[in-house]
């Protein structure tokens, strides 16, 4: 069954992604289950979107009574004005625009950071970013690799070294500086305190804006609501999406008022972007996350998986450092184990694992994750390292 998938893909599919051999079937709460019946304990939450794991009745419930599905922008819908309440009743921001992925909240970020601006065109990026795979984020993503084969991107984005206020310049024409506050696809590297603070400094004394990229750090994966709570910082601009749908695509932009003053109709749209079902589903996410005990849950939870990843760094030579908060960890692992090996070791221990950056593994949970999922997860992790 899965061999014949596997030819079928490679026959059908256009080849940009290189897919573990395994065909799953259904979830249920922080478990996976295959082809053929085996289940694995999800450490991955589909790259951090299934926050609340799987058939979680937040989800389940609007979805088994879905109601419009689709209308357009032409429009008014109760659930989109609902959702863009409840953002930004939570936040920095007094509006939302919303959109569909994560790239496209950063492209749209990047419109209205030059709209804002002005006459200033420039942006300022980061050493390790991610900020997706459509020319305006690619553009701000750091990775050669993905951008190289598609150069010219858009014009004006220079890049600065992460963690390193002194190589941050905004002389000239700089409209913008993004940034994510914990780095997920560099290879999970949280900012310093320092670093983020003096990016603020520096952005207001050159009339810059702030662009945070919470697209994989946001809505409670670090423990608080919004990862930027943790540096004492706000930002004129957020960008979200993977967990607000809870597995359905949502995007969503975060702006304050000055950008908000800034734009007018026309500037922007998207056709898809905020309908009536995936706001819906995304309200009932930011509700179930969006509560004292929950955010104390995932801290907890965060604890633990990190006290477990620094007793591995004790355990093995080539478990280099521990680093994250909440339930957003990475394992760097020196170059005589590739990281590889660890996943795959990870699922013939029935645990799903994701890697990161140059060499290290990533874990992103669903934040329903229990203490008792994470003993079972520390005895299959030390055989899968054991094993790598
Ligand atoms: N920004 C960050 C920080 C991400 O981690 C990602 C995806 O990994 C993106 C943007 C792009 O999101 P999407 O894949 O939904 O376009």
């Amino acid at each position: 069954m899965l061999q014949e998938i596997v030819e079928a893909e490679k026959q059908s599919i256009v080849q940009t992604y290189k897919r573990a051999p395994i065909l799953w079937e259904r979830g249920h709460g922080v478990f996976l289950i295959d082809s053929e019946g085996q289940e694995f304990l999800d450490m991955a939450a589909g790259i951090a979107v299934n926050a609340l794991g799987y058939e979680h009745p937040a989800i389940t419930g609007i979805l088994r009574n879905p109601g419009l599905l689709h209308i357009s922008n032409l429009y008014y819908t109760r659930p989109q004005v609902a959702l863009a309440q409840a953002l930004t009743e939570n936040s920095f921001a007094s509006k939302v625009f919303f959109c569909n992925s994560g790239t496209e909240a950063n492209e749209g970020a990047l419109k209205f950071a030059r709209k804002t601006a002005g006459e200033k065109r420039e942006i300022v990026a980061f050493s390790d970013s991610f900020h997706g795979r459509t020319m305006g984020a690619l553009a701000c993503t750091a990775n050669a690799r993905y951008r190289e084969p598609f150069e010219p991107l858009i014009g004006g984005v220079r890049f600065a070294t992460y963690n390193d206020l002194d190589s941050v310049n905004l002389d000239g024409d700089v409209a913008a500086v993004i940034v994510e506050p914990i780095q997920g696809e560099g290879g999970v590297r949280p900012a310093q305190k320092d670093f983020l603070q003096g990016l603020r400094r520096l952005c207001d004394a050159r009339g810059a804006l702030l662009i945070f990229d919470e697209v994989q750090c946001g809505l409670g994966r670090t423990g608080k609501l919004w990862a930027y709570e943790e540096y004492g910082v706000e930002p004129d601009i957020m960008t979200l999406a993977k967990p607000l749908g809870g597995g359905l695509p949502i995007g969503a932009i975060l702006i304050n008022d000055k950008v908000a003053a800034a734009l007018e109709p026309g500037d922007h749209g998207s056709t898809f972007g905020g309908g009536p079902l995936v706001t819906r589903v995304a309200k009932s996410v930011l509700d179930t996350i969006n509560q004292p005990a929950f955010l104390a849950h995932i801290q907890e939870m965060g604890q633990q998986l990190g006290a477990i990843l620094h007793r591995m760094v004790q355990k093995f030579d080539f478990v280099q450092e521990a680093r994250g908060q909440g339930l957003m960890w990475g394992l760097a692992l020196d170059e005589k184990v590739p990281v590889a090996k660890v996943v795959e070791a990870g699922y013939a221990q029935k645990i799903v694992m994701l890697s990161s950056g140059r060499n290290t593994l990533r874990l992103l949970p669903p934040l329903t994750l229990e203490a008792q999922h994470l003993e079972i997860f520390e005895k299959r992790l030390e055989v899968a390292l054991a094993l790598a």
